[in-house]
Parts: C-alpha cells; sequence; structure tokens
C-alpha cells in the first residue's frame, strides 16, 4: 500500500486500484477535528462523538479528492452481511439502511463505511465499471459477506469474478486476533475444509487470521486478483483507530471508494 499526506490527513491506497483511476482510500485517524478517545478523524456518530464533528470529518475526508460530500451513500452497520446496491447517493434526512456491504454501478456515487478493527475490503470491476465496499468483522467474515457481494455484482450488474480486483485493508491482524472457543466454533462450521489455514494456537490462545479467511471467501467466489494490505490496528493505534487496541473507547476511521 501507498501512504499519501494531505491538509493534515493521512491515508493508504492501493496502487493496483489508483492504477485504474478509483479513487479510495483507507483513512488513518489523523487531521481530523474530534477530541479525545476519539481523536481525530472520527466517522462514526454511534461512539459519543459529535455530529458536528463527524460531519467536519467526513467533509474534510472528501475535499482530499475534491468529491462532493452530497454523493456518499453510507450504510448502518450491523455485523450482517446484507449487500444493497444502489444507484443514487443516499438521501441523508432518512436513517441509513442496514447493509454492510454496498455496490454501485454509478461513478458520481461515493461508497463509504466505517472501521475500528473489522476488516474492510474494496472490490472493483475495470470492464463493468462497478464498486463495492463491505465490512466483514468476525460475524460477517463467518457469515461470508464476500461471497454475496460478489454474487451481487455478478447477478445484478452482470460482472465476471475473473475480473474483479479486491483490496483487504488495514484491521485487527492475526497477531492480535485472539478468540473463546464459541467463536472458533463458528469459524470451524464456516470454514471446514481451511480451518488450518485460518486458525492457529499459540500458549494456549486461538487466532484467527481475518485476512485470510476473507481471502479464501473471495477465491471460492471466483476473485484471484486479491491484495492484502497486511497492517494490524491494534498494533499501530497512534495511526488506526482500534476497537481492541485502545479498549473500547474510540472513534471509526474512514473508506471510501468512487470511480468517477
Ligand atoms: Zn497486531
Amino acid at each position: 500500500m501507498i501512504a499519501t499526506e494531505k491538509n493534515g490527513l493521512k491515508y493508504y491506497q492501493f496502487e493496483r486500484f489508483t492504477d485504474l483511476g478509483v479513487k479510495h482510500g483507507f483513512f488513518t485517524r489523523l487531521g481530523g477535528v474530534s477530541p479525545a478517545p476519539f481523536n481525530s478523524l472520527n466517522m462514526a456518530t454511534t461512539v459519543g462523538d459529535s455530529n458536528e464533528n463527524v460531519l467536519e470529518n467526513l467533509r474534510r475526508m472528501f475535499a482530499v479528492f475534491d468529491l462532493d460530500l452530497a454523493s456518499r451513500y453510507d450504510g448502518w452497520q450491523v455485523h450482517g452481511a446484507t449487500t444493497i446496491c444502489t444507484d443514487v447517493p443516499r438521501d441523508v434526512r432518512a436513517r441509513a439502511m442496514r447493509a454492510d456491504g454496498l455496490v454501485t454501478d454509478n461513478p458520481a456515487v461515493t461508497l463509504v463505511m466505517r472501521f475500528g478493527d473489522c476488516v474492510p475490503v474494496i472490490v472493483y470491476d475495470p470492464v463493468k465499471k462497478v464498486s463495492a465496499v463491505y465490512h466483514a468483522g468476525w460475524p460477517g467474515t463467518v457469515l461470508r459477506i464476500g461471497r454475496n457481494v460478489v454474487r451481487n455484482m455478478v447477478n445484478v450488474y452482470g460482472c465476471e469474478p475473473r475480473d474483479l480486483i479486491a483490496g483487504i485493508g488495514p484491521s485487527i491482524g492475526p497477531d492480535h486476533f485472539v478468540v473463546r472457543q464459541d467463536v472458533r466454533d463458528k469459524f470451524r462450521q464456516s470454514f471446514p475444509d481451511d480451518l488450518d489455514e485460518i486458525l492457529f494456537e499459540q500458549d494456549g490462545v486461538i487466532h484467527i487470521d481475518l485476512w485470510k479467511a476473507n481471502r479464501i471467501t473471495l477465491a471460492e467466489a471466483g476473485v484471484s486478483q486479491i491484495e492484502t494490505a497486511g497492517i494490524c490496528t491494534v498494533c499501530n493505534t497512534q495511526e488506526w483507530f482500534s476497537h481492541r487496541g485502545d479498549h473500547g473507547k474510540t472513534g471509526r476511521f474512514g473508506v471510501f471508494v468512487n470511480f468517477g
């Protein structure tokens, strides 16, 4: 990934997407207006920060790419696997729809999501010109949300999985994602043939590799062009909001994609 700083904000991008002219960014927590513990580029109003701060932070993120704030479409992220296809920006006077996957074929729509340890994934089809972003915490990973997103791109927009490129962004890494047995059992059910690849035990505790699990789901859906950032948010709380790293009191960082 490439890191860039502009207007005091710092964000990361996948070269593959940039080369294809896709505007996108995984924004660090730097360069916003929110006070501690949401310092400072917090994108979520659900964590205790003010609406005014979050709106200003969003405005700053969009300004880096000269995007119109009114072009945004975001969902109410609920750790599910529901995916929404939209060809218009969201009516921000109405409540956001419950969705953890967003897809659009409209270059004038900017898809936006928020993260603080969960896995952010962006997908783009350079042939059919369709973009997607999804939120894969452990529940979404177990529910195989990536499969839903690809299925929507294929069924609604006629995409071919082999044309898709995907980028798995910064999130809690396998070094820090330690789980209890009940969570392990859910992965055992969802990934019966790939457990050895995604699960390991160290000093008597169970670790899960969410990056690999999401990669496997995408690969099974026919996507072969996948990049992984390999950045652990818990290891890098100076740059990333991290639910575990900041012991629950923190903000959420923004991820967006727009191919216009
Ligand atoms: Zn880590």
